[in-house]
């Protein structure tokens, strides 16, 4: 079985209908990725088989709980482009932001997005919580995704601001998401916002278990969110 096929494969197994062009698509983008993350180390995650369950599978689990009618898109933290770019392929109407504070990365994923024609991308280099202050972006998005970035509580701060009154907020987490729950809780309440699911979504070969935190965006968040960087790492949510 080819790259291809293999990917649409696993997407069946986990319920994921991919075909052929965007499985095409992933696997180019996970070449060039390849390729160029000898240079630039984006993801330590260089088996191919890997590659396909822990980034590309992995990021699309989300997609079933994304509105349909969602057609801004923010991933905050992308990395190498997860969930974002993923999500771009089989979200083709919709417009995904990338968000990341490491300019070097996005720049990469950036021109791999152009050199193989994903069009529906915009990216932005910057730190969350100062786009979070700043009116162009505040409160603005349908959708955001977040993966491996922060503890839920942090996130929360990070994310929530940036998400439109009656939008949504998708934590994708790993099996140790309830040690985040007390803290995350408490502060997605204060930032305006409501956990409407936890979803468990079992990996493929790896037997890892991944969980999607959904929450709502119930009420405009307080202006005094979020705070500095400074603020954030030194002092705990108030
Ligand atoms: N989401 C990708 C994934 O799951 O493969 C990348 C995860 S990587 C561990 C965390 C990324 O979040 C890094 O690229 C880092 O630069 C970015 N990041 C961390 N804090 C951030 C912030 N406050 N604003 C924007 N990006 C941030």
């Amino acid at each position: 079985m080819n790259n291809v096929e293999k990917l649409i494969a696993a997407g069946e197994k986990c319920g994921i209908d991919i075909d052929e062009t965007q499985s095409r698509l992933m696997v180019l983008y996970m070449e060039k990725l390849l390729v160029m993350n000898e240079k630039i180390n984006v993801t330590r995650i260089t088996d191919e088989d890997e590659f396909i369950e822990k980034h590309l599978i992995d990021s699309l689990t989300c997609l079933r709980f994304i509105h349909h009618d969602a057609k801004s898109i923010l991933d905050v933290g992308t990395g190498g482009g997860f969930p974002g770019v993923p999500l771009a392929i089989m979200l083709p109407e919709a417009e995904i932001t990338m968000m990341d504070a490491t300019g070097k990365k996005l720049k990469l994923i950036e021109n791999i997005c152009a050199e193989i024609g994903i069009r529906n991308v915009e990216f932005l280099h910057g730190r969350a919580e100062e786009f979070g202050k700043n009116p162009a972006y505040r409160e603005s998005y349908d959708c955001i995704v977040s993966r491996a970035v922060a503890n839920l509580c942090l996130l929360s701060e990070l994310c929530l601001p940036l998400v439109k009154k009656g939008g949504q907020f998708i934590a994708l987490k790993g099996k140790n998401y309830l040690d985040e729950m007390d803290d995350g809780e408490k502060a997605i309440k204060v930032l305006g916002g409501k956990i409407t699911g936890i979803e468990s979504c079992l990996l493929l070969q790896s037997d890892l278990v991944h969980v999607i935190i959904l929450i709502d965006k119930v009420k405009i968040t307080p202006e005094k969110f979020p705070r500095s960087f400074g603020k954030i790492k030194k002092e705990p949510f108030p």
